[in-house]
């Protein structure tokens, strides 16, 4: 399994001098498996690194892109009106994201294009969009197989596979072992939003993406069970300490201190820093990164520091 981070800006973009190491598009990152379908791509969040992103999923011939959304918040939708396969009808997009208030991903993109903020009204490319709200996030997950491609399960029917123990296994276990199995969690943030965890079951490998997340006292046991043992991190660290404790605790973002916290405590094996603050010059992004390996050596796990590194837009990262 592999990703790649083609947006890692938080907030808004930027285009600078001083943001050329880290880049500037906002939040947009690609798995890839090989328990995806063949000419299917799977994309989380639709910041404006999915512009880009689209480009190369276009020129790859991709017939299928799934999306999977965190949330809405501007910095996670605004590369949706003007990447490629917006405009792509022959390729279907399964949009998946929470629904709140009654907002789900239809009543978003339907917002996002339409006047006056936008000049093309959705109507006129959604024919090829299948939109699915995560109502009850924690209680599905999403099964990713390469002939099967993607079905939401609740997560009971899911354990039933698990545990089922006769000697010949079902079609359904044999399709679990097959698949990239992604879980959800809440996050801690203004807006409903999803932390996803993918399980490479014919690798074991284990990949979770947990942006738009604040601080918290507290790991609560959950969220510690939804990240355990992942053998890559990637979190929203946008704050350096002395910003966070003077002024932006409560924008429902989080430290790279916290981060390496929650590396340690959920036994992770590689951390990426995400969601860099639009005001972070890379030297801020660098000092953040120094934080979180500061905090691991004065808190006893010396040997992850080396494993901390902040995310830059067009890297592949193995997991
Ligand atoms: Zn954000
Ligand atoms: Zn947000």
């Amino acid at each position: 399994m592999r990703l790649k981070t083609y947006g890692t800006r938080g907030s808004t973009p930027v285009s600078r001098a001083e943001t050329r190491c880290y880049g500037g598009n906002t939040t947009c990152i690609r798995i890839m498996s090989n328990c995806l379908p063949r000419d299917s791509a799977l994309v989380i969040d639709a910041g404006t690194g999915l512009v880009p992103a689209s480009l190369d999923l276009f020129n790859e011939g991709v017939q299928h892109l799934v999306l999977l959304m965190t949330h809405y918040h501007h910095d996670h939708t605004q590369g949706l009106p003007l990447a490629r396969h917006t405009f792509e009808k022959s390729v279907p997009i399964d949009m998946y994201g929470p629904h709140e208030h009654g907002i789900g991903p239809m009543e978003m993109l339907r917002t996002l294009m339409s006047a006056p903020f936008f000049p093309v009204d959705f109507s006129r490319v959604a024919s090829h969009f299948n939109c699915h709200d995560l109502e009850a996030i924690g209680r599905h997950l999403l099964m990713v197989h390469p002939q099967r491609g993607a079905r939401l399960l609740r997560v009971d029917e899911y354990e039933q596979i698990l545990t089922q123990t006769a000697r010949i296994p079902s079609a359904e276990q044999v399709l679990q072992d097959e698949s990239l199995v992604v879980h959800m969690h809440k996050t801690v943030h203004p807006e409903y939003t999803v932390s996803y965890r993918f399980e490479e079951r014919t690798s074991g490998k284990v990949a979770v993406v947990l942006t738009d997340h604040e601080n918290t006292v507290n790991l609560p046991k959950d969220l510690r069970m939804h990240i355990d043992g992942a053998n890559l991190l990637i979190q929203d660290a946008q704050y350096t300490r002395a910003q966070y404790q003077t002024t932006t605790s409560g924008f429902g973002h989080a430290t790279g201190e916290y981060a390496a916290r929650v590396m340690k405590e959920c036994n992770v094996g590689r951390l990426g820093l995400t969601h860099h603050d639009p005001m972070s010059d890379d030297s801020i992004v660098n000092s953040i990164v120094d934080e979180a390996r500061s905090w691991l050596i004065a808190n006893g796990a010396p040997e992850l520091a080396d494993h901390v590194f902040a995310c830059a837009d067009y890297q592949e990262i193995e997991v």
